[in-house]
């Protein structure tokens, strides 16, 4: 199988590279973001309890999203890779995830991180509010307090990979087509 987290702060292109690296690549899509949405649009309790910290710019409980991602993962048997977005955000969510896929007989394979500019990502997750509908996008303290969460939270997270070697950063400013390429020039030579 090949396992990839692709990393990065909110803004950063995760879920626009993700689409393409997909159907490049045939891997499975788990954006925890985009699971939650839907269940706050489906009205579940899950949806509910997790609305009031999305809204915020908070993270949900740990519990929450790592079970949601043990679900997918059994959801998918014959699945022959994944991509994870916006999972983990933790370094708890990245040691359950690595007990996961240790009783699926696998392992994450990398993590690739897009590196962007505060400056820029706050353009850009302006700019997608715009058109999106996502309250988290509209909102200048919102946007702060999400990068201020994947700074204090998340992006810790980089020393566990890279003490397993599997760290790529990688620049993630310029055209949609020259970071896929970017992208593409990590995973080719494993995949
Ligand atoms: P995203 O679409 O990845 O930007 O996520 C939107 C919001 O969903 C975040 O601001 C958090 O409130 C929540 N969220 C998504 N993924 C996670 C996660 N792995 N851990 C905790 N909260 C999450």
């Amino acid at each position: 199988m090949f396992n990839l987290i692709l990393f990065g702060p909110p803004g950063a292109g995760k879920g626009t590279q993700s689409e393409r690296l997909i159907t490049k690549y045939n891997l499975v899509h788990l954006s925890t973001g985009d699971i939650l949405r839907s269940e706050v649009a489906a009205q579940s309790a899950l949806g509910i309890r997790a609305k009031e910290l999305m809204d915020q710019g908070d993270l949900v409980p740990d519990e929450v999203v790592i079970g949601m991602i043990k679900t997918k993962l059994q959801d998918n048997p014959t699945a022959t890779g994944f991509i994870f977005d916006g999972f983990p955000r933790t370094t708890a969510q990245a040691e359950a995830l690595d007990a996961l896929l240790r009783d699926l007989e696998t392992s994450i394979t990398m993590m690739i991180a897009l590196e962007v500019s505060e400056e820029e990502l706050i353009t850009r997750l302006l700019k997608r509010g715009e058109s999106s509908g996502r309250t988290d996008d509209q909102d200048r303290s919102i946007i702060q307090n999400r990068i201020e969460e994947y700074t204090t939270k998340t992006a810790p997270i980089k020393d566990h990979y890279s003490a397993q070697d599997k760290f790529h950063p990688l620049e993630g400013m310029g055209t949609i087509d020259e970071i896929f390429g970017r992208i593409s020039g990590v995973i080719d030579p494993v995949i």
